[in-house]
């Protein structure tokens, strides 16, 4: 016997029951990008290295130490697992010119690669859901995003988080903000810990989101982008406040919520929650107009967020809130094994009509006992037991027995005629 072989630490398995909760998030999303003209994407789990140095930026914590990557041994390729999704979907875009005749808005859920230190709420392997408009300058596209995102958190019951925003406005107004803020950080350079020192030369706009608690009093007193919007990056922000007010999402001004690469512009938002402890951004966004020409695209205008699925699960349990599982209509209960062949066709029949039935199976040579099999039908949920005994099929008829009700109430029905009687085992909750 070798080693127990067990799962890549930070990297999870999901199984029932849990798993019932992730089908429940994904139908919720499924409805809701539906109503609102989303069309789903899927776009490889491996990309060439290449696509996340420049699409995600070289000077991001993913790129500079949490990728995943690897030379494909076979022509010496360097690959990524990838840790976000949005350069795939913009390289996608440009590869299959997807803009081509106008707008296009996408989503996607799938699992993302980062090598994190593993603990609650932040994972090795963990499931992003994304949505991303291509190819819209307009603030609105700005606000209907953020609203879908909200909206979605409503019809999972989790209203209230609250969604913090910034804008970066445009490149000249980035630059000049750039300047002041280095001259202001070279001011205070004895309080600059090693990792704002680094920044200050290659990216000091990243110094203004350190989580070192040390710089919070230097960090708050930076110069803030806001203050130097000129009057259209202005616009376009009151745009989408307004909008975000109009619909009551919760939001307020973090100045200190930046991206920190040069391809965003304009909006950027955070949903985050105090209930999580450390981990309590939910989703992040913004708008990234620079990055379809950086990945050698036409210039194309785009907006989109990730969201974090772990950590909107996790606030579901934490808020109290139980999914219910899917209940079962019918336990086929069968005490011959000899029967299985008159068994099949109803439950196909049953199925068919949209009736959930799970069918007893035995240990190869028996089936057990009638009670053995009554006490599964009990355990797994099953609102009735269809009993397939000798003597009822020998009439070419089925035992329909309530077990929830307390009436213990039982019919006989004709096997072929199943999908007629399959609605009196419907569920009417
Ligand atoms: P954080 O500041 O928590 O590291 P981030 O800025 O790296 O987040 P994004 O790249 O914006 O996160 O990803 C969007 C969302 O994906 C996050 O808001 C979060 O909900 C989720 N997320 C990011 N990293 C992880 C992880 N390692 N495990 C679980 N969820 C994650
Ligand atoms: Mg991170």
């Amino acid at each position: 016997m070798g080693r127990k072989l067990a799962a890549v630490k930070g990297m999870n398995d999901i199984y029932p029951p849990e798993s019932a909760q992730w089908e429940w998030f994904e139908q919720h999303v499924r409805a809701l990008m539906g109503a609102c003209a989303y069309g789903s994407i899927r776009t490889p789990i491996v990309e060439y290295t290449q696509l996340f140095v420049k699409g995600t930026g070289e000077t991001t914590d993913i790129v500079e130490k949490e990728m995943y990557s690897f030379e494909d041994r076979l022509n010496g390729e360097q690959l990524t697992l990838r840790p976000e999704n949005t350069p795939g979907v913009v390289r996608a875009a440009i590869e299959h010119n997807l803009t081509y005749d106008g707008g296009k808005r996408l989503y996607y859920i799938g699992p993302m690669f980062r090598h994190e230190r593993p603990q609650r709420g932040r994972y090795r392997q963990f499931y992003q859901l994304g949505a991303e408009a291509l190819g819209f300058a307009g603030a609105e596209v700005d606000a209907e995003l953020i609203v879908l995102a909200s909206e979605l958190l409503d019809r999972l019951g989790l209203p209230g988080v609250r969604v913090e925003l910034n804008s970066l406005g445009v490149s000249s107004e980035r630059q000049q903000h750039r300047v002041a803020l280095i001259a202001y950080f070279e001011r205070h350079a004895a309080l600059l810990d090693a990792d704002a020192q680094r920044r200050l030369r290659t990216n000091p706009l990243r110094i203004l989101d350190t989580k070192n608690p040390a710089m919070q009093e230097l960090v708050g007193g930076a110069p803030q982008l806001l203050d130097f919007l000129g009057e259209a990056s202005l616009k376009h922000f009151d745009a989408v406040k307004s909008l975000l007010s109009a619909c009551s999402v919760p939001w307020s001004v973090n100045p200190r919520a930046v991206r920190g690469l040069d391809y965003y512009s304009h909006t950027v938002f955070e949903f985050v929650t105090d209930e999580l402890g450390a981990q309590g951004t939910l989703c992040g966004g913004g708008r990234y107009d620079g990055l379809f020409e950086l990945l050698g695209g036409k210039p194309t205008p785009a907006v989109g967020w990730g969201m974090g699925i772990e950590r909107v699960l996790e606030l579901v349990r934490v808020r109290g809130q139980s999914v219910a599982p899917a209940t079962l209509d019918a336990f086929a209960i069968v005490p011959e094994p000899g029967a299985y062949a008159l068994v099949f066709p109803v439950l196909q029949a049953l199925r068919a009509a949209g009736i959930s039935v799970q069918m007893h199976a035995g240990t190869g040579d028996a089936v057990g006992s009638m009670k053995s099999q009554f006490r599964r039908a009990d355990a797994s949920g099953a609102r009735y037991a269809l009993v397939f005994g000798a003597a009822e099929l020998a009439q070419g008829m089925v035992t329909v027995k309530a077990l929830r009700d307390g009436s213990g109430t039982q019919t006989t029905r004709e096997l072929a005629r199943a999908g007629e009687w399959a609605c009196t085992l419907q569920s009417h909750t």
